[in-house]
């Protein structure tokens, strides 16, 4: 690794423009993701301003900047979005961020194979809004949908509203391009996309991604309520061994309802005011299945709740967690700062995990309440 120095800011002026950036408080904002960065971890990354931002415009752009900058031994980040948490995008080597904010054409669409190739920066809500018109939707996306890149996902990995039926991003991903170290482009499909998925970009970067789409049908949602956690996982069960066609599911628990409750409603920026709705102080989740298949639904999910000690929840209710299924972060508004984790878990574990989540964040002056 070579210190950036004058020579290496000419070449990127000259290539990229004003699609170069220098500006100290630009940079700024690239040194970091969405999350906080826990003041234990702080000192051992050190100052991570990195020295240039880029935005290419094409795959041809990139594969120029990647060789020089391999030449160079300048270190590069990818960055979609910025909105990962785990430290994917924070450039701890300085260097270049390569903000793929251009990179966004849809390149093609197979409406015969569902089949849709993008460039890497695009968003899901982007994508979305070119496919309708072609009657086609996307299979699965994360809860991030208006501010998150697909080459983000496949690099990041991940599950997300259609995983239910649909599984991890990268199983639905057909074939990737990649731009190595040398420049070279290479196209992998298949087993081999292990090589990408997940890896944060260590392996080469985007330039494009060919993603499985399904047909566009209406989607019908309904929630239910469960007074625990193992009550709510013996509906999933239920709903997994009588095969009811869910698309996706989506649960929260009671902390988050009652912090979706306290959370104060957005006012700025023209936000229209909305009436507040009150959510259960309970487990909560959110089902929602294709309109054809309302009967069938409709038939055996109640059966399936009572059983299980659960409530079905109120229209009003469903509908609105669904339309602000992207609005999670309003949360954050309570302060003081939120740490992303992931966990996969197995269902007949997950009454067990949520439990123990909930003994582990009892405020301290509950804990000792209980110990008299
Ligand atoms: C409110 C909220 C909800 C979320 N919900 C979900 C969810 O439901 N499911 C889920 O899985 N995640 C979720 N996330 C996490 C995050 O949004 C996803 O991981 C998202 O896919 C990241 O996309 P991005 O464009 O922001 O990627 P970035 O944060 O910009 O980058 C993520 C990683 O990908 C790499 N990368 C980016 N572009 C490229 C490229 N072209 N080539 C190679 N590597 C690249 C980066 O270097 C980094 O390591 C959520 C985050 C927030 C804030």
């Amino acid at each position: 690794m070579t210190k950036f120095n004058s020579k290496n800011r000419e070449w990127l002026e000259e290539k990229f423009a004003e699609r170069a950036n220098f500006n100290p408080t630009e940079r700024l904002l690239y040194s970091h993701d969405i999350a906080a960065m826990p003041n234990l971890f702080r000192p051992l990354i050190g100052k991570t301003v990195p020295d240039a931002v880029v935005q290419p415009e094409s795959e041809k752009e990139l594969i120029a900047l990647v060789a020089w900058a391999s030449k160079n031994k300048i270190p590069l980040v990818p960055r979609g979005k910025g909105s990962s948490g785990y430290g994917g995008i924070i450039p701890t080597r300085k260097g270049i961020v390569i903000d793929f904010y251009r990179m966004k054409r849809v390149v093609s669409i197979d409406k015969e194979k569902e089949l849709v190739t993008i460039e890497p920066g695009i968003t899901w809500e982007q994508l979305d809004k070119k496919l309708k018109p072609k009657g086609l939707v996307i299979r699965l996306y994360p809860t991030s949908y208006p501010s998150s890149s697909a080459g983000g996902w496949l690099a990041q990995g991940g599950a997300g509203i259609g995983s239910y039926e649909y599984g991890w991003f990268s199983d639905n991903v057909e074939s990737a391009r990649i731009v190595l170290p040398d420049g070279k482009v290479k196209d992998i499909s298949g087993k081999k996309l292990e090589v990408v998925a997940d890896a944060e970009g260590t392996t080469g970067i985007l330039s494009q991604l060919t993603v499985r789409v399904q047909k566009l049908s209406n989607i019908k949602v309904t929630a239910f309520a469960c007074p625990d956690a193992y009550a709510i996982t013996r509906i999933f069960q239920e709903l997994i061994d009588q095969k009811l066609p869910i698309w996706s599911l989506i649960f929260i628990n009671p902390r988050m309802a009652e912090m979706k409750n306290r959370a104060p409603a957005r006012t700025h920026h023209g936000h229209p005011v909305e009436s507040k709705i009150i959510l259960p102080a309970a487990y909560i989740a959110t089902l929602a299945f294709r309109e054809k298949d309302r009967e069938v639904v409709g038939d055996k999910l109640p059966k399936i709740i009572k059983k299980c000690e659960g409530e079905i929840l109120s229209q009003t209710i469903a509908d609105h967690e669904w339309e602000n299924r992207f609005k999670l972060m309003i949360v954050k508004r309570l302060g003081p700062s939120l740490v992303p984790a992931e966990v996969v878990v197995p269902l007949d574990k997950l009454g067990d995990l949520m439990e123990e989540i909930e003994k582990k964040n009892q405020p301290a002056c509950s804990k000792r309440r209980g110990h008299h």
